[in-house]
């Protein structure tokens, strides 16, 4: 049984007729950009995650971009980030005028509390970490370290939307956190699109501006600005997917489910934490990431069975990209890069795929 990694046609196809009709009633309106389709969005997507205001912006990384500048990052700063996450993150930092600097990541992928610890320096004004793979990090240690240092915090949540930590969703921690609807993210649109969440009035003031060269529904211009406006067509469509949006989260935490239970008597696998395995954290599933002895002589056999499989962000962390220069010493991300593997996760997935994904991998194993 042939199991694409993801099927970009899939949503399209399963809800062609509502998202024709959709363009179709923009379209006859003639209300493409910032029209009430976005305003109606936003405010969906602000209750949706329990933040104050969401502003829709072109992508995540224009969206981490701004949010730093219309914060205060500074050419001369420093942002640590985790090196686990994609160039985007670092790139936006950079952007931005400042220094991305990546550290390691802990026993579940996301950022390790004391390496982030060990990299504050007396540059270092901000930490932003990345809630990947839809699971959001526990808070709590990186908060303290932010309040001790006097540090912003702030998060890529571009993965995140729909987990949460203590019952408080990705994003809504810091002064800001991005979301990327990018098409194969979990609410994907037919394009680039992405969001801000935060909760301070006169910085979601700024950034209103900021995304629309500078101008405010006075008419006057404000600020530097540049043009990023989630198109309005796109957030019709979004709007549509949000008002399901608990059931894909439910479907792909089945998913996982069905995986962790097939595989976790395999001894040559570590996986994610499945759905259930703590109270705090409430995980979405954007990947199901998992660490593999012989992952390429894994890879090859799936893919040999049609079963396709991806390792994040072309097999590297930030700190090995050489032409970028953020090189240092960060031993258990390099030990990650060697094991990581990601099994198809997605809507297209059936249990019956998912089944013979994991026939594959223990067959493999056997
Ligand atoms: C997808 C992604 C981004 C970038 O999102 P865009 O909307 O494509 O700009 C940034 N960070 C992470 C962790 C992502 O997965």
């Amino acid at each position: 049984m042939k199991v694409p990694f993801y099927d970009y046609t899939h949503t399209f196809l399963s809800n062609e007729k509502a998202i024709v009709d959709l363009f179709v009633a923009v379209g006859r309106r003639g209300g493409y950009i910032m029209q009430k389709e976005l305003q109606e969005f936003e405010e969906a997507l602000a209750t949706y995650t329990g933040a104050e205001y969401a502003v829709g912006v072109g992508n995540a990384t224009d969206a981490m971009e701004m949010f730093l500048m219309a914060s205060g990052i500074q050419p001369g700063d420093e942002v640590i980030v985790c090196s686990h996450t994609m160039v985007a993150t670092a790139s936006a930092v950079r952007m931005a005028g400042a220094e991305p600097i990546p550290v390691d990541v802990a026993s579940d992928g996301l950022m390790d509390v004391e390496s982030a610890r060990r990299a504050i320096s007396a540059k270092t004004r901000a930490i932003m970490p990345t809630q990947l793979n839809g699971r959001t990090l526990d808070m709590r240690p990186i908060m303290a370290l932010a309040e001790e240092h006097g540090l912003m915090l702030f998060e890529d949540s571009a993965q995140g939307l729909g987990s949460k930590f203590q019952g408080r969703s990705a994003g809504t921690f810091g002064i800001a956190g991005c979301l990327s609807f990018y098409p194969a993210k979990t609410l994907g649109c037919f394009g680039d699109g992405g969001a801000i969440l935060c909760s301070d009035a006169g910085l979601y003031e700024r950034l209103m501006w900021m995304r629309d060269h500078g101008r405010g529904a006075d008419g006057d211009v404000h600020l530097w600005g540049r043009n990023s406006r989630l198109d309005n067509v796109q957030a019709a469509i979004l709007h549509h997917f949000l008002r399901s949006f608990d059931e894909v989260v439910a479907r792909r935490r089945a998913l996982a489910t069905l995986y962790c239970e097939r595989l976790h008597h395999c001894p040559a696998l570590q996986l994610p934490p499945a759905p259930d395995a703590d109270d705090d954290h409430f995980d979405s599933y954007q990947n199901f990431e998992m660490l593999c002895d012989n992952r390429d002589g894994l890879k090859q056999a799936l893919a040999a069975d049609g079963i396709g499989t991806i390792v994040q962000w072309g097999g590297k962390g930030l700190h090995q990209f050489e032409k970028l220069e953020m090189g240092r010493d960060l031993p258990a991300t390099d030990r990650w890069f060697e094991k990581c593997l990601m099994l198809p996760m997605n809507m297209s997935v059936s249990d019956e795929q998912a089944h013979a994904v994991a026939d594959a991998v223990l067959n493999f194993y056997a």
